[in-house]
């Protein structure tokens, strides 16, 4: 009789649950309290006959251990899943990320490619390891030309037999230029952006490495007008509508005619400060119209087409927009200086 209430109790007791601490002190009240189900069957276990009360004994204490292990891990089951509750405060404001912010060349970059891409040019890239024929020869710079020397530039083979077999670092951009033309007929109408290198002692206003953007235009009737129209139309969006330009006669063995420009000082407005000493003029780019020379050395009939190119370097124009005044500033990585430009992002 008292070993069925024992048995019931047992089950019971195994199948407990809770869903507040509320409920499992009501189940500590019912079955270990004083007045408790457990001390109820002590009670009775005097009565329990003799031969009967070892075996009763065993019982009582398994449903005793039962329900004490059964409540107190109720208890922390409920403490734990408590615990976590208070942990998760969807009120509370999200730790902070640490947002990166564009490398200022890549900034000024991009905003250069966006105001071409919009004029109709196309991007396109080459490699940087590159050989003497893309580099020089087609480009229009003879054997023993002397714009060879102008350039110092980083040899990874030479071979002194056959210049146009050299392997070297591209010490401007004009490469990827003469690659498009031997392998596109015109119109072309592209944009090359990427890294040169030149063997150049590493100061304050010179790198050995730096970012160019040069531009190609080649179809029928390509004027000088077009190129003064496209530039001054460039230097406008990037420095504003007011900005004015200015072309002087320069020499490059790529272009003839070939030229500098410049645009009006946009700190002094042109009126003369000292960022452009005191001249109102500040150099951005150089131009010209694509040699015919390079245009047959490119397999493009010099008798059809004509062309214009520009080249620009991007540290400069970044110099121009933000007054960085030493070059090494954009290869050091100073978190302090990148983070200058995270309103320009
Ligand atoms: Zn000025």
């Amino acid at each position: 009789m008292i070993l069925d209430k024992i048995e019931k109790l047992l089950e019971e007791v195994k199948g407990l649950t809770a869903s507040n601490a509320e409920e499992i002190e009501a189940m500590r009240l019912k079955y270990l309290s004083k007045k408790g189900e457990i001390n109820a069957l002590m009670a009775d276990f005097r009565n329990v006959p003799a031969e009967q009360k070892k075996e009763v004994g065993i019982k009582i204490n398994e449903l005793k251990q039962t329900a004490l292990e059964r409540i107190n891990s109720l208890r922390e089951q409920f403490e734990t899943a408590e615990a976590q509750d208070d942990d998760l405060d969807l009120t509370r404001t999200a730790y902070p990320i640490e947002l990166g912010t564009r490398h200022p060349l890549t900034i000024v970059k991009n905003e250069i490619i966006n105001i071409f891409s919009r004029m109709g040019f196309t991007l396109a890239d080459g490699p940087e390891v590159e050989d003497d024929l893309h580099v020089f020869t087609k480009m229009n710079f003879a054997a023993d030309h002397p714009a060879r020397d102008m350039q110092d530039t980083f040899f990874v083979e030479s071979n002194p037999d056959d210049v146009t077999k050299n392997i070297l670092l591209r010490s401007h951009t004009s490469s990827v230029q003469a690659r498009v033309m031997e392998t596109t007929q015109p119109p072309i109408r592209i944009i090359c952006p990427g890294r040169v290198y030149r063997n150049e002692a590493i100061t304050a206003r010179a790198h050995c490495f730096f970012h160019q953007i040069e531009g190609l235009y080649i179809d029928k009737n390509v004027s000088f007008t077009d190129l003064k129209q496209v530039l001054l139309t460039f230097a406008r969006e990037l420095f504003g509508p007011d900005t004015k330009i200015r072309l002087r006669p320069s020499y490059f063995p790529f272009t003839e005619p070939s030229a500098e420009m410049d645009i009006s000082c946009h700190i002094c407005g042109g009126k003369g400060c000292g960022f452009c000493k005191h001249t109102g003029w500040v150099e951005i780019l150089g131009c010209g119209m694509v040699d015919p020379n390079v245009l047959e050395l490119c397999g493009i009939d010099s008798k059809v087409y004509s062309g214009y190119a520009f080249g620009l370097g991007v540290e400069r124009i970044t110099n121009l927009k933000y007054q960085v005044s030493d070059l090494r500033m954009f290869s050091e990585n100073d978190v302090r200086f990148l983070r200058e430009f995270e309103s320009a992002n």
